[in-house]
């Protein structure tokens, strides 16, 4: 794809100074600040005479698009652009917890520490770092445009960064493909690696439950209270749950798995594929409980109470008592079937359920379909030969929502190297404490997402 002879040496060596430049500035979201990051990129960029639109949704809120149009003929062009985009506000954290300053962008053991290193201000370097190598050795053929975002708030719902351009400036950042957030890292599986690739992602639903009963004096207890039909149908809830389903991205991905376990562990994955007896693989069999915990989840819409209210006054038996619920939506289904399930499990009819806001799941691209798909497969093929490429479904949601509302296919792919040396297990470094990176991981996904970048310009049509 790149006949150049890059001097990957010192290309990987500018990319992490970037990388470690972005860890440095404090973008806790709240408050954001991302601004800060927005100025040190839009420098990087200009140092490669690359012009970034730089908006404010909000003060200090910034959002940062770079186009690098296609270089070859217009007849040639025949794809919309490719967009590579990247969240630059970070969650909370809290540096007594941490071993090194979680804003210092140390470089211990092998890694680079920080909150962002892999959520994901990694992805945002390289995909800059990308861009900017396009830009600088122009012989590399772009039979598309390539467009990078850098955006605001996406730990805080995307309100003030994918929402806000996809709204205001949706001509910026529209594109056929898009690579962000959250896939391309390393998932060490008994002896064997899988690279999963997002292309759906569940939806949220916010959801109260009312559950009403008459009221009385607090000396005399009566069964029909309503926070004791509350608490029974919170306890239902939990201990119950939703029915399963069998989702076609979530399937494959476990059908994938399994293919390269050896026989007790394909078992026990197979079994997850069917409904009789999923329930007792999560809740016996499966030996490490954040694991089953993740399957319960991709094979369930789930409904989890956060909130509880009831009574003001000690001596007096309310009427109501509620409860709000972060319902999670599986791609197939909508908020009332989430609502019907809710219903038909509490079987209650002093209980209503009621949605107070809802965004539908997504699936954010026809895999099995994409050219897009087999060719970071291919790139992956290349890069770490031993590895597995498979799809995958989020239960949480990515800028990836707000921008496959313009029709963009989304794809969660932010290479990142993880090898079972590292010790690093993806899921439990996201949002946690010590966030980091191994630097020979880090700049293994810098060339993969490189190398993928090229292929995917490289292409004249589908
Ligand atoms: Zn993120």
């Amino acid at each position: 794809m790149n006949s150049l002879d890059l001097d990957w040496n010192s290309l990987n060596h500018e990319s992490l100074e970037l990388f470690k430049a972005l860890l440095r500035l404090n973008t806790t979201n709240p408050p954001g600040n991302e601004v800060i990051a927005t100025e040190l990129l839009a420098e990087s960029l200009r140092e490669d005479n690359l012009e970034p639109f730089i908006v404010e949704s909000a003060k200090n809120r910034s959002n940062l698009v770079v186009r690098l149009p296609a270089n070859v003929p217009q007849d040639q062009v025949t794809q919309g652009p490719l967009l590579l985009a990247g969240h630059t506000d970070v969650v909370p954290a809290n540096a007594s917890q941490w071993t090194h300053d979680p804003f210092g962008a140390v470089e211990a053991d092998g890694m680079i520490w920080g909150r962002g290193a892999l959520d994901m201000k990694n992805m945002v370097a390289m995909s800059a770092m990308t861009i900017k190598l396009l830009a600088r050795y122009d012989q590399i053929p772009r039979h598309r445009d390539v467009i990078f975002a850098a955006v605001a708030d996406e730990e805080e719902g995307c309100t003030y960064g994918s929402s806000f351009l996809v709204n205001e400036h949706p001509d910026k950042v529209r594109a056929q493909d898009m690579l962000g957030e959250v896939g391309g890292f390393w998932l060490n599986l008994g002896s064997h690696t899988f690279i999963p690739v997002m292309v759906a992602e569940k939806g949220r639903a916010h959801l109260k439950l009312r559950a009403s009963g008459p009221p009385g004096h607090g000396s005399i207890p009566h069964e029909q209270a309503a926070p004791l039909k509350l608490a029974k149908a919170i306890t239902k809830l939990a201990e119950q749950g939703l029915p399963y389903h069998l989702t076609p991205v979530v399937e494959d991905f476990i059908h994938a798995l399994a293919s390269k376990q050896p026989a007790a562990q394909k078992i026990g994955l197979k079994g997850l594929l069917s409904s009789k007896l999923s329930p007792v693989i999560l809740k016996k069999l499966f030996p490490d409980r954040n694991n089953a915990r993740a399957f319960y989840a991709m094979l369930h819409n789930t409904a989890v109470p956060t909130i509880v209210r009831s009574g003001e006054k000690l001596n007096l038996i309310p009427d109501e008592a509620s409860c709000e619920l972060d319902g999670r939506i599986l791609p197939g289904f909508s908020s009332s079937d989430l609502i019907n399930e809710i219903k038909h499990l509490l079987d209650d009819p002093d209980i209503a359920v009621e949605e107070l806001s809802a965004s539908q799941p997504v699936s954010l691209t026809d895999y099995k379909n994409s050219s897009v798909f087999h060719t970071i497969s291919s790139v992956l093929q290349k890069h770490a030969p031993q590895a597995t490429c498979v799809p995958y479904m989020i239960t949480g949601f990515t800028d990836a929502r707000a921008f496959s509302t313009l029709g963009t296919h989304c794809y969660g792919f932010a290479p990142l190297k993880l090898e079972p040396h590292h010790n690093l297990s993806f899921s439990a470094l996201f949002h946690g404490i010590d966030e980091r990176v191994p630097v020979d991981g880090y700049t293994w996904g810098q060339e993969v997402l490189f190398d993928t970048v090229c292929a995917l310009l490289s292409k004249q049509s589908n």
